[in-house]
């Protein structure tokens, strides 16, 4: 019988994760403080982030960096992730290519995000925190950080976006059996709620606005830091555990990736996967191609500008080098709620304008008829974010097909959409429909 699923054992697992600036040519360059424009510096962060953490984003020269054995520990409840062959889903395109899914929804809170909310509350705790903030929009980030400060034994503030708060209901519950304290973002806690909603009383919340009143409220409350599931460089690195696991599980099938791809929102399961690979790429010339799969509403990869912008709407972070819509920019309210972020983060900004990595956008509809397929053929509901990796994956296996190769193609199944089902009702009811932007719309949000 063919293999289908490849698992390390616990004695096999990462014990450090990998951290590519190490081994980049160009560097990302650096954060800048607003007021003065001079690089930003580890400790300028520690009033906001952890220092462990601190330290991680701006750590440039360690190609490898230990993961706490505690935090190896948690891994071990649900790590390895299975490295799966998508017999089915070949079966299904038709296609001569290899597909495999790294996947990554068996986490206990069905995403990729534990991998670094776990790492995060552990720092912090060792630091004699005690308590968490943070934002989160369809909630995939609050309830992994609601977990992992359960674990760490730390109080979890999660500001959620006001219309998933309203329309996604089962991940705040989730949230709060954990523990944590959920507040509908904009809210009357922050000034810079008070200032948005005194401006538009009727304001449905965007993940900028939630950044800007975790981060306020880590600011004002003593032993309180901030913490951030996506974008920054630390994050990313804690998410390499993913591609280190699957370079072994790659091995254990006998093959090796043509082509590594991943959905997009401020890339770090895209950059978990990824890395590990691109090592080979940066140092010994190997051929395989990346590929970030990003929504069509929200593309800042494949129409954005490269430049210093802020990571929040209100301009509370510091200055980032990156990839951008603009920070006021408004993506559309598509289900992909994890991808609706308007900037990416520096890594991955600058592996873009190297040329070691491409980007691919995918609208909605492609997505969720990408995503149903895959349900069909290998029984797991994807996460609305996942469909779009999906529909990347299909889209070169169908290339393979026309030109009969079978290239070893390896994505990143980031978690299943078993809390989404109101997205895949309105997708089957034929309610959705397809945003792109017009050039004139994308030059607005990056002018004003
Ligand atoms: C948050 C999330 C994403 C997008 O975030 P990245 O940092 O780009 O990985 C993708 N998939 C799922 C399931 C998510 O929860």
């Amino acid at each position: 019988m063919k293999q289908k699923r490849f698992f390390l054992s616990e004695a096999e697992l990462p014990t450090q994760w990998y951290n590519i600036q190490a081994d980049m040519v160009n560097k990302p360059m650096p954060l800048l403080n607003p007021a003065t424009r001079q690089p930003i510096k580890p400790e300028d962060l520690y009033p906001l982030f952890a220092e462990e953490l601190s330290r991680q984003e701006l750590n440039q020269t360690d190609r490898w960096i230990d993961i706490p054995e505690k935090v190896r520990e948690m891994y071990t409840y649900y790590r390895s992730t299975p490295l799966v062959r998508a017999y089915g889903l070949e079966k299904a395109i038709g296609t001569p290519a290899h597909i495999y899914f790294k996947n990554e929804s068996v986490s206990p809170v069905g995403s990729h995000k534990l991998n670094s909310a776990l790492a995060q509350a552990y720092y912090c705790k060792q630091e004699g925190v005690t308590n968490v903030t943070t934002e989160t929009g369809a909630g995939q980030w609050g309830t992994a950080l609601a977990y992992a400060a359960r674990l760490f034994g730390l109080e979890a503030a999660v500001f959620q976006v006001k219309i998933s708060y309203e329309q996604k209901p089962y991940r705040r519950s989730i949230m709060q059996v954990f523990g944590a304290q959920v507040i509908p973002s904009p809210s009357m806690t922050t000034r810079a709620g008070k200032d948005i909603l005194t401006r538009d009383p009727n304001h449905q919340g965007s993940l900028g606005t939630a950044i800007s009143e975790a981060v306020e409220l880590a600011q004002m409350t003593p032993n309180c830091k901030y913490t951030l599931g996506s974008v920054l460089s630390h994050v990313s690195l804690h998410q390499t555990v993913i591609g280190l696991e699957a370079e072994k599980q790659m091995e254990m099938a006998g093959e090796y990736p043509d082509m590594v791809i991943a959905c997009f929102g401020g890339g770090s399961n895209f950059g978990g996967i990824s890395f590990p690979f691109m090592r080979h790429k940066i140092l010994e010339g190997k051929k395989t191609r990346f590929i970030a799969a990003e929504p069509a509403s929200c593309p800042k990869l494949t129409k954005g500008k490269f430049e210093y912008d802020f990571g929040d709407e209100t301009g509370y972070t510091p200055l980032l080098p990156m990839f951008t819509l603009g920070h006021k920019f408004r993506p559309a309210n598509i289900h992909a709620g994890g991808l609706r972020y308007h900037g990416a983060g520096v890594i991955v900004s600058q592996l873009l304008k190297d040329g070691l990595m491409e980007a691919v956008d995918i609208n909605q509809l492609e997505s969720f008829k990408a995503g149903c397929l895959f349900a069909k053929a290998e029984g797991i509901i994807p996460a609305p974010e996942s469909c779009h990796a999906i529909a990347a994956t299909i889209r070169e296996a169908v290339k393979c097909k026309e030109a009969g190769e079978s290239k070893v193609i390896l994505f990143n199944l980031s978690g299943h959409g078993l809390v989404d089902m109101t997205s895949y009702d309105q997708y089957l009811a034929g309610n959705l429909v397809n945003y792109s932007l017009s050039d004139e719309e994308i030059a607005r949000n990056l002018t004003e």
